[in-house]
């Protein structure tokens, strides 16, 4: 049987290589502006922008300077931006995330008057807001980390529906508690928003690769790890359960984080929902490369770009990144 495939010498194909016009056109995948979320942390005060030691060119922001930030991305052609709040008092309830004049309540606000343009997107977990610094309640006096699942649905709905009605286009949870996508979904509608779409941490690991992060936000759980909420890195079943549960529960658009490592869970989850499908390029990803090019060990253009194409080509539709924002700038050039 004749092979369906050209061959040698009749098909070469470095003929489909020889120029930068060529390989452009024969392209199987894309990086676009379009597909950038930038995510951005935002801090109490004025005129604060305080760099992230652990992610070189990612600072906490005040409202003020957030703004700033994101009409630079935005002029750039950066849709999007996922907000983390960082209030300036904790508690064992995480009140910072569901009032109405919390951090992320006024950035939104000041964000969407000033930018009506631009989409903003919010992170919805309890973690900042606790001084324990675990993504839901744990019973007063337990140093186990042992989260409460349950009584944790009632406080993410309302710090959902608090975003919403702020003025947020998107809300995105990433606690990683059972039901957390009804739950919010049910208190959404009710709340008048049936409108705004849930893009779910669906698939989202513990993971070495949030390191840099926990500096950023100000998040690192004071005792325990999240090991009894995020997955197994081992898992890619689950993954796949997980994502189908937040689907039927009424996730618009799902998630996996990080992304780096797990490009199988990525290609497994795009393959068999087909859902628009976002892709984390977490803290450590972004400050590996930051690294060794400070170094001058790499190219950080170089390498940031087939970082983001590898996670394109694994199915991802979203890339949410630090470094959105150069992307942008190295996409026009
Ligand atoms: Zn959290």
């Amino acid at each position: 049987m004749s092979s369906p495939f050209g061959q040698f010498p009749s098909y070469r194909p470095r003929r489909l290589r020889q120029s930068p016009a060529l390989r452009r056109l024969v392209a199987e995948t894309r990086l676009s502006v379009e597909q950038l979320v930038l995510p951005l942390f935002v801090v109490e005060g004025k005129k604060v922008r305080r760099a992230v030691k652990s992610m070189p060119g990612v600072f906490q922001l005040s409202i003020d300077e957030l703004v700033k930030e994101s009409a630079r991305a935005r002029e750039l052609g950066v849709p999007a931006v996922l907000l983390f709040g960082i209030p300036d008092k904790k508690d064992l309830r995480a009140s910072g995330a569901y009032a109405s004049k919390g951090i992320v309540q006024r950035a939104v606000r000041d964000l969407k008057r000033a930018l009506p343009e631009l989409l903003v997107m919010t992170d919805v977990c309890l973690c900042e807001y606790m001084e324990h610094g675990h993504c839901g309640v744990i019973e007063r006096g337990d140093k186990t980390g042992r989260v409460r699942n349950d009584p944790t649905l009632e406080l993410l709905a309302r710090t959902a529906a608090s975003h919403a009605a702020a003025g947020a286009d998107m809300v995105a949870p990433s606690d990683m508690m059972d039901g957390r996508v009804r739950a919010i979904r049910e208190r959404l509608d009710k709340d008048g928003f049936a409108d705004i779409p849930i893009m779910s941490y669906a698939a989202k690991f513990a993971s070495g690769y949030y390191g840099p992060f926990r500096d950023a936000a100000e998040s690192a759980p004071q005792f325990g790890d999240r090991r009894s909420y995020q997955m197994d890195a081992a898992n890619t079943n689950e993954a796949l359960r997980e994502v189908a549960l937040d689907i039927a529960e009424g996730a618009d658009l799902v998630m996996v984080k990080p992304a780096l490592a797990y490009l199988d869970i990525i290609h497994r989850v795009k393959t068999e929902f087909g859902y628009p499908t976002a892709a984390y390029n977490v803290s450590a990803e972004y400050s590996m490369i930051k690294a060794a090019a400070l170094n001058g060990w790499i190219d950080e253009r170089a390498v940031t770009m087939e970082t983001l194409l590898a996670m394109r080509r694994a199915g991802a539709d979203i890339l949410i990144t630090y470094a959105a924002a150069d992307v942008a700038q190295w996409l026009r050039e």
